[in-house]
């Protein structure tokens, strides 16, 4: 049996007047690649800032790793890794500066995160780009070292909001292989997209979402099955 890594029920979010998610409904197991597939304005980036606490919702429940999700629950959110939409580094460090700045908000011993920063660069093929400022690096670069910084402590359920958004197609399939490697290595991941393409290239589950609901839920042969009929 595997357990479920994040559940959410009957989730519904207002913004004023906006119906986000409505009633939404979602269980991750552990180990899955799972798609979160949507067109833009369909709720996805609501419903990863509700499962990670950032967000306050109207109604509905969320947990993750098995207890409620709450904003200080950080025994979950230090096994949790965030690539959001947005990329998020800091201008003024490098790439190296980058990732250790964010490994050393969960690791602190020091030769353990020299390791797993080395590890992150290594694994997003930042090498001879590690002393370089973001503002140097092209759109592709710049996805990778978000996802360096989001991923290099380690952690047990990785979530990735649109990463290959205006990426060229080389860091394109760097970065779909790279979620595939993490996979493969342990880590549960949640992948948000627009493009069918990707996420029945690597995920083992999809869920389709529109105006906040869950349309369909399956494999990616169980959903064209669906849609033909
Ligand atoms: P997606 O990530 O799938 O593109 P979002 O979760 O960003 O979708 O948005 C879902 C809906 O909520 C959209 O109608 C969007 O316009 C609205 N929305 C998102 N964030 C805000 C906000 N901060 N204030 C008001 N409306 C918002
Ligand atoms: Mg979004």
């Amino acid at each position: 049996m595997s357990e479920a890594v994040v559940k959410i029920e009957n989730l519904v979010k207002r913004y004023k007047e906006v119906l986000a998610l409505d009633h939404f409904n979602l269980e991750i197991n552990e180990g899955e690649v799972f798609g979160l597939l949507g067109p833009n304005g369909s709720g996805k980036t609501t419903t990863i800032n509700c499962i990670l606490s950032l967000l306050s919702y109207d109604k509905g429940d969320v947990e993750v790793f098995g207890k409620k999700m709450t904003p200080d629950n950080y025994e979950a959110k230090r096994n949790i890794g965030v690539v959001m939409q947005n990329v998020a580094v800091f201008d003024e460090l490098t790439v190296y500066e980058n990732i250790d700045y964010f490994c050393g908000l969960y690791i602190s011993d020091k030769s353990t995160r020299k390791k797993y920063v080395e590890e992150a660069i290594d694994f997003t093929g930042l090498n001879e780009f590690r002393k370089f400022r973001p503002k140097k690096l092209s759109g592709g670069l710049l996805r990778r070292l978000n996802i360096a910084c989001g991923i290099a402590h380690k952690p047990e359920l990785i979530i990735l909001d649109e990463p290959t958004v205006a990426v060229d197609p080389q860091s394109r399939n760097h970065i779909l292989e790279g979620i595939q490697k993490l996979n493969q290595q342990g880590a549960t991941i949640i992948y948000t997209s627009h493009y069918m393409e990707e996420v029945e290239q690597i995920c083992s589950r999809i869920a389709i979402m529109d105006k906040g609901r869950n349309l369909a839920l399956g494999t990616a042969d169980e959903l064209k099955k669906l849609i033909k009929n």
